[in-house]
């Protein structure tokens, strides 16, 4: 049994003890230890049978734990060491009083509301605690407690158990302190070891101090030792006019640049193989108590980064189909050369090139086949000029080719001729030939024009121009070129409400049998007067019905028209008159094409197998399938189906076979060679067999002369249309 009345000092080893505790404070390195020597000789000197400390000491805490604890063996055990102990509302009481108090807390357990539940529990019968506040974290509690006997401490005691509480406080300050910033180190020390940003320590002779591993790496060293004292300047800024650097250097170098911040953020630094790459760079000055130490470097490789504006940068200016420069790079281009061309006073030539019918290769070979086509016209384009010239694409199958540096509009003659010959060889794609050819507009700067985009408009309407001229040419721009845009425009505009003012009528132009010469019927042809701008022809005013949608009412107006007219001639006189009637491929998409013709015919004397419905290619073309549907359905209604203008487009067979046509039109353009080109002879009375091959009668357009209907009577051809037999005339005019 310990002694505790023997008065402390006198004990013959206390100041040994005193000495044991202050000896175990300072030279402790680990808390656990010292909390462990510290309670045993506090136990020893005391007398007492526990000695313990509770963190963190908080008396609103709904359970508390003990740390570290040492207790005489036969108590063992018996306390809080690593459970969580609920904290009963004196306990709270307790500890709160502590915490509040400086000098140390007595407290007699078996006095009421003294927590003495928990005493019991323990075997507590008096204590002391005292609250311990170290300079780091939260506040500790420091107890003794006798359990064997009832003890009354003595002044003494408290005086040594208080100093013994003050002691612990400075030696776990200490290492509570001496932890957090080793944690704080280490956290530290992970930051830098895991960042992929190099980063380096420099002093104010411009050597390195520090290096984190990804610094190390990025330079292509192997370990920091090869970078610690190394200089900056031959280490990383080594050789700055080497020409490898595509980055443009600073231009002072950033390591005369340490007392600033510096940031770059694109430049090149220099690896341990003597390669260089990309960075973005900063520099930070460091100070202490007020003077510059050194400084802190930070770079990252932006190769990557590089790379993707690149591609970005790309993607924004070139095509990627056929990887020429994009219209905006093109125009850019063209822009720059202007400023070019207005010092040198030299001239610019615009040429805006189109493949003829494309948007046929498209539709009737696939978009993969049209693609191959315009990469392989692409390649073509480029050889044809010289490397400083520009080829770009528009859009779709326009190309742009911008030669600079001419002193006359001649000088591009060459090119726009070679540009055209480019394409006299036929493309092979998938072992299939294809004979494609081109269109050219030219516009010169500056006399047509002193900006890029007045450039390419022009350029554009002199290309139109030599389409209409007939494709596989060239045009230079004019000023009468925009007065064809300006008459389209106001064509438009009047054909607006034309139809409401009663401006349209329809022509009709008769039909003969060639066998026997008897009028069978007529082609019903629409004409524009209109006050403004007089008598319009229909090759002028329909294809602009067709692309603004006026076709639909027009040819409506058509269809009505010439059936209240046929039923009329037929009662007349010739009750099988025929009629014909054009219509456009812009119609067949309009969803109520057949529901308009069937209400017509259902409302009309005039049978269905009367009417024939002229088609061009053009209609087969827009989308195959639909129009198959449509053509039966047609058919189906009893209609007579011609295949229009034959010769001029694909003349595809395929087509004469596929789809449910009864007639078929030869084009007025051979009828008028019948006599003159022996080719155009034979066309014809190849095309007259074939068609008769295929249950077809034959209708030649145009026939104009005698001669032509002898030799078309002589092939055996079936109708025949033309000024010879009757120009279009209005109604009233028409014989039956
Ligand atoms: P198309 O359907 O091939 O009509 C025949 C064209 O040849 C008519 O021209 C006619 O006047 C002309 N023509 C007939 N015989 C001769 C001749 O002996 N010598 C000459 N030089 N020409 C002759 P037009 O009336 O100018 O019509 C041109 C085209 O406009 C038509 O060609 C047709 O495609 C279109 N068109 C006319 N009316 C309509 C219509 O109501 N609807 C639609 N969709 N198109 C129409
Ligand atoms: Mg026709
Ligand atoms: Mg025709």
């Amino acid at each position: 049994m310990p002694k505790s009345s023997l008065c402390l000092t006198m004990q013959h080893d206390f100041f040994e003890k005193m000495e044991r505790i202050d000896a175990s404070i300072r030279q402790a390195q680990d808390i656990e230890m010292m909390m462990s020597d510290v309670l045993q000789t506090t136990l020893e000197t005391l007398g007492a049978d526990r000695a313990w400390l509770l963190f963190p000491c908080d008396p609103t805490a709904k359970s508390w734990r003990v740390p570290m604890e040492r207790t005489r063996p036969e108590y063992s055990g018996t306390f809080a060491l690593g459970q969580d102990i609920p904290m009963s509302v004196e306990m709270q009481q307790v500890y709160r009083e502590s915490l509040q108090r400086t000098e140390v807390g007595i407290t007699d357990y078996r006095k009421e509301g003294t927590a003495q539940k928990m005493a019991a529990q323990f075997s507590i019968l008096t204590g002391m605690q005292s609250a311990i506040y170290p300079i780091v974290g939260k506040p500790w509690m420091f107890c003794v407690h006798q359990c064997s006997h009832y003890r009354d401490w003595t002044a003494e005691e408290a005086i040594f158990f208080r100093w013994i509480g003050s002691r612990l406080a400075d030696g776990l300050g200490c290492l509570l302190f001496y932890q957090d910033l080793q944690e704080r180190e280490h956290f530290v020390r992970d930051l830098l070891d895991a960042t992929t940003e190099a980063i380096l320590g420099v002093d104010l002779n411009g050597a390195f101090t520090f290096a984190n591993p990804a610094s190390v790496k990025l330079l292509g060293y192997k370990h920091v030792d090869e970078l610690v004292g190394r200089q900056l300047n031959d280490t990383l800024f080594k050789c700055p006019s080497t020409p490898c650097c595509s980055n443009q250097q600073p231009e002072t170098n950033p390591s005369q640049l340490l007392d600033k911040v510096f940031h770059s953020n694109n430049m090149s630094l220099w690896r341990a193989d003597n390669r260089c790459f990309p960075v973005e760079y900063w520099s930070h000055p460091v100070y202490r108590k007020g003077s510059q130490t050194g400084a802190v470097i930070t770079f990252w490789d932006i190769t990557e980064r590089q790379r993707s504006e690149q591609v970005i940068l790309h993607q924004a200016h070139y095509d990627s189909l056929t990887n020429l420069p994009n219209r905006f790079l093109s125009l850019d281009r063209l822009a720059q050369l202007i400023c070019e061309a207005e010092r040198a006073s030299d001239l610019i030539a615009v040429i805006f090139l189109d493949l003829d019918d494309f948007k046929k290769v498209n539709d009737t070979l696939g978009h993969d086949v049209g693609d191959t086509l315009l990469v392989e016209a692409s390649h073509r384009l480029r050889h044809v000029v010289r490397t400083e010239d520009t080829v770009g694409r528009l859009g779709g199958d326009e190309f742009i080719i911008i030669l600079s540096g001419l002193s006359n509009a001649d000088d591009a003659l060459p090119v726009v001729e070679n540009l055209l010959n480019c394409f006299s060889t036929p493309f092979v794609i998938d072992g299939r030939e294809l004979v494609v050819t081109a269109t050219e507009g030219i516009a010169i700067y500056p006399q047509d024009g002193e900006t890029s985009s007045m450039l390419l408009r022009n350029a554009d309407s002199a290309m139109y121009h030599a389409k209409d001229a007939g494709r596989n040419t060239y045009s230079y721009y004019t000023q009468s070129m925009n007065l064809k845009v300006a008459r389209r425009l106001a064509l438009e505009e009047q054909m607006h409400g034309a139809l409401e003012r009663g401006e349209f009528e329809v022509f009709y132009q008769i039909q003969c049998n060639i066998e026997t010469g008897q009028t069978i019927g007529a082609e019903a042809l629409l004409r524009w007067f209109n006050p403004a701008l007089g008598h319009l022809s229909p090759a002028e005013f329909i294809p602009i019905a067709e692309q603004t949608g006026m076709i639909i009412p027009l040819g409506n107006f058509v269809f009505e028209e010439a059936l209240a007219k046929t039923a009329q001639w037929q009662k007349q006189g010739n009750p099988e008159f025929l009629i014909s009637i054009n219509l456009s491929a812009r119609q067949f998409r309009d969803p109520r094409l057949l529901g308009f013709i069937t209400e017509e015919i259902n409302h009309s004397t005039v049978d269905a197998k009367y009417i024939v419905l002229e088609i061009t290619e053009s209609v087969l073309l827009s989308s195959r399938r639909t129009i198959k549907k449509i053509l039966d359905a047609m058919r189906q209604l009893g209609l007579t189906i011609a295949m229009d203008d034959f010769g001029t487009g694909y003349s595809s067979l395929n087509y004469l076979r596929e789809y449910p046509f009864d007639m078929l039109k030869i084009d007025r353009h051979f009828i008028k060679n019948i006599k003159t080109s022996p080719s155009d002879y034979k066309l014809i009375n190849a095309t007259i067999s074939m068609a008769h091959a295929l249950n077809l009668q034959v209708v030649a357009e145009g026939v104009e002369t005698v001669d032509q209907f002898n030799m078309l009577k002589e092939l055996g051809c079936d109708i025949g249309q033309g000024d010879l037999f009757g120009k279009p005339v209005a109604a009233g005019d028409v014989l039956v």
